[in-house]
């Protein structure tokens, strides 16, 4: 047994990279990334591709491994190409994505140390850091000091463990759930419906409330709702409102929505994952007036504060809330007692081992400071207002004016405006150097223009509008 013990132990060694292969390693994979990040002016957003990476087949797991020259060739060539480049600065679909190179120093130090930051015990350091990250937050949207949450994947999570966590304060059971009654307006994150779905209440009732002309949320009506829902034995339980609608950027009148939601028992969550960040700046911040009223609000550092995608956060007024939910014992955890020093994050989540992700968001502020973050995001709001106006120079109708750095717009064809419009998304993909996306309002195709890339200045805003006026104009000649 000994000698097979010593023949394994002398494969399974390779697993320890010598510091000599550890620096030709780390040397070709800077090298990596330095090209990929020397090539962004280069670069096209969207990348049409024959193959769609296919090549990646090519390249099969083995068992004795690959030399790391072949591995990088394959992944530039298959994966960092085709496709969409949502950390270029032509990025204008969706909800553009960040890259901030700091996150890669964060998750390589995380990677590399492997430090668990899920129990205090653990890791206290790490521990201090990611509270410390979900009080900063806190503190942005005027939540007391006791308040906390959880870092989180991303927002699709952190919006269903808080719509978990208030479907067990208010003390929720299967029998009640054909009763309780949700409300927001139909431009609410898909997630949200498909976090109810997952959680087993799929049964429970959905009130879309109409909007206003700006896409917000009619509180009079919401009012109506809960009454005549209350007079029908329903059970109103919480309403979601969003900071920042994917869609057009939209932020629901939070002040009277967190008023109603008080005065009829109601929790109030806010979906400010796209939206939140901009509360860094004391010039946006009026616009998110009543945030503090909310009792959970979710925040993705992954786009408005340009990270690379990976993080998201659940903000919570009471954190007991959210330990209720998520807090269990284990046998084999009766080692790793909670000194209550710090809350762990594995108290407050449904995840137990798990992603360092606070060191990436604490490295980024920590080398950068505010600042920039700040400065990024007011100029993306003047840059979405810019393109706005100089838009409809061109020719082309818009949507409501931008509360937020999204814009939406279309070129009116009579009969022919859907049609015509997913046509010039697609010349425009095929051009490569900017990326659009549309979608449907009342069954017309309206295109969006989402500033968030922390890499999109001016000139990127003129080069879509200059590819705008020659692709309309090439029609119409
Ligand atoms: C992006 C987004 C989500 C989903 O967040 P993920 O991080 O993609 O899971 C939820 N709500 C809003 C308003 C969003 O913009």
């Amino acid at each position: 047994m000994i000698n097979e013990i010593k023949s394994l132990a002398k494969t399974a060694k390779r697993l320890e990279s010598s510091r000599t292969t550890r620096s030709q390693w780390n040397k070709a994979v800077q090298d990596h990334a330095d090209g990929f990040l020397d090539d962004f002016n280069t670069k096209t957003t969207y990348q049409v591709s024959d193959s769609m990476g296919e090549g990646l087949y090519e390249l099969p797991i083995t068992e004795e491994g690959t030399p790391i020259q072949e591995v990088l060739a394959s992944l530039r060539e298959n994966v960092d190409r085709p496709g969409l480049n949502p950390a270029s600065g032509g990025h204008f679909g969706y909800i553009p994505g960040g890259g901030v190179f700091t996150t890669a120093l964060g998750d390589y130090l995380a990677a590399a140390t492997n430090r668990y930051a899920g129990i205090f015990f653990g890791c206290p350091g790490g521990v201090r850091m990611e509270n410390m990250l979900l009080r900063w937050m806190c503190n942005m949207v005027d939540y007391p000091a006791t308040a906390l949450g959880n870092l989180t994947s991303g927002g699709s999570i952190a919006n269903m463990a808080a719509i978990t966590t208030a479907r067990d304060y208010r003390g929720i059971k299967a029998k009640d759930i054909e009763r309780c009654v949700f409300y927001m307006t139909p431009q609410v994150h898909h997630c949200v419906q498909k976090s109810i779905r997952i959680i087993g209440m799929s049964e429970s009732i959905i009130r879309y409330i109409p909007m206003d002309e700006k896409f917000r949320m009619r509180t009079d009506i919401l009012s109506q709702k809960i009454k005549a829902d209350k007079e029908a034995g329903l059970t109103p339980f919480m309403v979601v409102a969003s900071a920042g609608t994917t869609d057009t950027g939209a932020i629901d009148p939070l002040r009277k929505i967190g008023e109603i939601a008080q005065a009829e028992n109601l929790w109030f969550h806010i979906d400010a994952a796209y939206g939140g960040f901009f509360m860094l700046s004391p010039k946006l911040k009026p616009a998110f007036e009543g945030v503090e009223l909310s009792d959970s609000l979710t925040i993705d550092p992954h786009k408005g504060l340009f990270l690379s995608y990976g993080i998201g956060a659940l903000l919570i007024k009471n954190k007991e809330a959210l330990f209720h939910t998520h807090h269990y014992t284990a046998n084999y955890m009766q080692d790793a007692v909670s000194l209550d020093e710090e809350p762990s994050p594995a108290d407050l989540s449904p995840e137990l081992t798990k992603h360092f992700r606070g060191l990436r968001m604490w490295i980024s502020l920590q080398l950068h400071g505010v600042a920039p973050f700040r400065a990024a995001l007011e100029e993306k709001i003047l840059l979405c207002r810019y393109f706005y106006e100089k838009v409809q120079l061109l020719g082309f109708e818009v949507g409501p004016a931008p509360q937020l750095s999204i814009a939406t717009f279309r070129f009116p064809m009579g009969e022919k405006s859907n049609s015509y419009n997913l046509d010039l998304i697609e010349q425009v993909k095929l051009d490569g150097r900017i990326f659009l996306s549309s979608t449907k309002i009342k069954d017309q195709v309206w295109i969006r223009f989402a500033v968030l890339s922390f890499r999109t200045h001016l000139e990127q805003v003129d080069l879509a509008l200059e590819l705008l006026e020659n692709l309309t104009n090439k029609r119409q000649g």
